[in-house]
């Protein structure tokens, strides 16, 4: 139902607490007339940064208006900003992009030269941050009612941080936010079945740990369950497969086990494993000691409702194991958000992942659209951008945003096509992100890192004289974690055409992997959320059956390029049809909190 027809219909007295009708009330309210709100917010933004370096740069002389922004401000990318952004990374305070103080780096999982990029954030942000994500509830309670009266079991992890040399921290948004006294001092216990100090425990196999056996415990009372990605509840799963003994144990002796030894986290469990429970212990050990876990999420939390993991994107791999597991619950992918900024909601959760659209809220940032030209050459017409409010169904957009904490017509590098509105307010389906070629959860391996990282590898095989002559690539997401295939053709520096040992292209999966980004590495090091990169090395002549297939399928032979990246099924079929061999990384890249310089 939506948010209008609800209010108008005066449903939502009977279930809707006060605070949900005025959080429903908002929604209506802000995207009545959104044009207005895009204008008092670029008015905001200018007029209290008219004294940076930035805007001064650029002759606005106090002007706070669309047309003089527009016609004086360029568009840009984030290697445009790597200067600014680098002064106030090494302590340079003066008013720089912002006239309010950047109190930190939100990390994003977008890089430049291999590095993250650092997106600014003032100290209000987390209020802008925090008025989106309190109307998740109210809208998710008009479809699922009766939400309150249960937990969610989510898996939460806080994630490793590192200050810059001028002293400003840098960390992913969502570990702000846990850190921050909003998560500290919420009611958290009500609403979710971790507690805050497994969250905040930066052991994540304690952490781990902890969440999965509260959730076990207050399993009658779940009736969500969710992670940021769908990796990380995939990943729950599998972590209940190899610990469902240990957790069974120390619910039968209502003992914590002595692998949790972080003191917070012993502390409190103490006052929430109180006494032994044979009866879900042995329940437990039922469900898990079955070779089957189709289903398991509903077997072991038969009240879960929904499974609140964002499906949009790239992310839309992970439906089917999802589903798997799940016994086919409806996933709500909810919010559309990043580290420049907060961006909108998705106002009917319980559609199918296929239909998902956001609804962009114009008090978050100013936004403007910039027509997406498939063949495009990266030039950009500063004139030809779109207002929010005059977008058009049916079209494709990049999303270029001005922020309070001092970005100014920066691509964010997403492309969204325009499905419908609410009220006055454009809604978008998540196309892709632009260059993005493998992604497993937060990491974003785009074309040029992919073909650094073989160009590198190669050089191991070059002493035998062999050489890679073509490659492409696939993100596994069918394994837990998930993990890159690599498929090589090769060509064999002699006449034996021995292919190299497992050792050498052990090196080679290793070396890509040392090549790969900072995102990637911190995910398969610290976060381990991604598991060994592997080559496949495939018999000669595949990559040009490649060829001949796609031809077959109506693309040009002239213009024929391969794809760097496969996802389909029946080229899957081939590739795998032709491997000789498989190679996996044997130990972990190097990766350390610190950035390089
Ligand atoms: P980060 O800055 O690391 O948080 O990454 C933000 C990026 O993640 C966005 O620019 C999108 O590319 C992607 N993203 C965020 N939310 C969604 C969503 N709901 N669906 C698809 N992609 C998303």
């Amino acid at each position: 139902m939506a948010v209008d027809s609800l209010l108008q219909s005066g449903m939502a007295s009977p279930t809707t607490s006060e605070t949900e009708v005025k959080a429903l009330k908002f929604i209506e309210e802000i995207t009545r007339n959104p044009d207005s709100v895009q204008e008092k917010v670029l008015g905001e933004i200018l007029s209290r940064n008219s004294n940076t370096e930035y805007l001064k740069r650029f002759d606005l002389n106090g002007a706070i208006d669309r047309k003089t922004f527009k016609s004086k401000v360029p568009v840009v990318i984030y290697e445009d900003l790597k200067t600014d952004i680098q002064r106030i990374s090494n302590g340079d305070r003066s008013q720089i992009l912002s006239s309010h103080p950047i109190t930190e780096f939100l990390t994003s999982s977008g890089t430049s030269a291999g590095e993250r990029k650092l997106m600014p954030t003032i100290e209000e942000d987390i209020n802008r941050r925090q008025l989106l994500g309190n109307l998740l509830m109210p809208v998710m309670n008009l479809y699922v009612p009766g939400l309150d009266k249960g937990k969610g079991l989510y898996f939460l992890f806080v994630k490793s941080e590192s200050k810059t040399s001028g002293g400003l921290p840098a960390r992913p948004a969502l570990t702000s936010y846990y850190k921050s006294d909003y998560f500290r001092t919420s009611d958290s216990d009500s609403v979710y079945t971790s507690p805050k100090e497994a969250i905040l425990c930066c052991d994540s196999s304690q952490s781990m740990y902890t969440q999965m056996l509260c959730g076990l415990l207050m399993r009658h009372e779940v009736n969500r369950l969710g992670a940021v990605f769908p990796s990380g509840l995939l990943r729950a799963i599998s972590f209940l497969q190899n610990n469902w003994k240990e957790l069974s144990q120390d619910i039968s002796t209502g003992t914590l086990s002595s692998k949790i030894f972080d003191h917070a986290i012993k502390n409190r469990m103490s006052k929430i494993l109180t006494k032994p429970d044979q009866e879900l212990a042995e329940f437990l050990i039922g469900v898990c000691s079955q070779e089957n876990w189709e289903g398991i999420i509903t077997k072991i939390w038969p009240n879960t409702k929904y499974l609140d993991v964002i499906v949009t994107g790239a992310m839309t791999q992970y439906i089917p194991m999802l589903e798997y597991y799940s016994g086919g619950l409806p996933m709500a992918s909810t919010i559309y958000a990043s580290s420049e900024s907060y961006f909108g909601i998705n106002l009917n959760p319980m559609c199918k992942p296929s239909e998902v659209s956001y609804t962009i809220f114009p008090n978050m940032a100013y936004f403007e659209f910039l027509p997406h030209n498939h063949d495009g050459d990266g030039a950009v017409e500063a004139t030809s951008l779109v207002e929010l409010a005059d977008v058009e169904v049916g079209k494709e957009y990049e999303l270029v945003i001005t922020t309070y904490a001092g970005l100014y017509r920066y691509r964010v590098g997403d492309i969204l096509r325009v499905t419908g509105f609410h009220n006055s307010a454009p809604q978008f389906k998540f196309i892709r992100r632009e260059n993005v070629l493998l992604s497993i959860e937060s990491d974003k391996t785009d074309e040029a890192d992919l073909q650094k990282a073989v160009e590198n590898a190669s050089r191991l095989l070059a002493e035998q004289g062999t050489r890679v002559i073509e490659y492409t690539s696939y993100a596994d997401t069918k394994t837990i974690p998930g993990h890159y295939v690599i498929y090589w053709e090769l060509l064999s520096g002699d006449q034996s055409n021995a292919l190299p040992s497992d050792e050498v292209m052990a090196k080679c999966c290793l070396e890509m992997e040392e090549s790969l980004n900072a995102v990637y590495r911190q995910s398969r090091v610290s976060d381990k959320s991604i598991g060994p990169l592997e080559i496949r090395v495939v018999q000669n002549g595949t990559f040009e059956e490649l060829m001949d297939f796609s031809i077959l399928r109506g693309s040009s032979i002239n213009q024929y390029k391969v794809p760097r990246c496969v996802s389909l099924t029946p080229i899957m079929k081939l590739l795998d049809s032709r491997v000789l061999s498989a190679h996996f990384s044997p130990s972990l890249p190097h990766w350390s909190p610190e950035r390089r310089h």
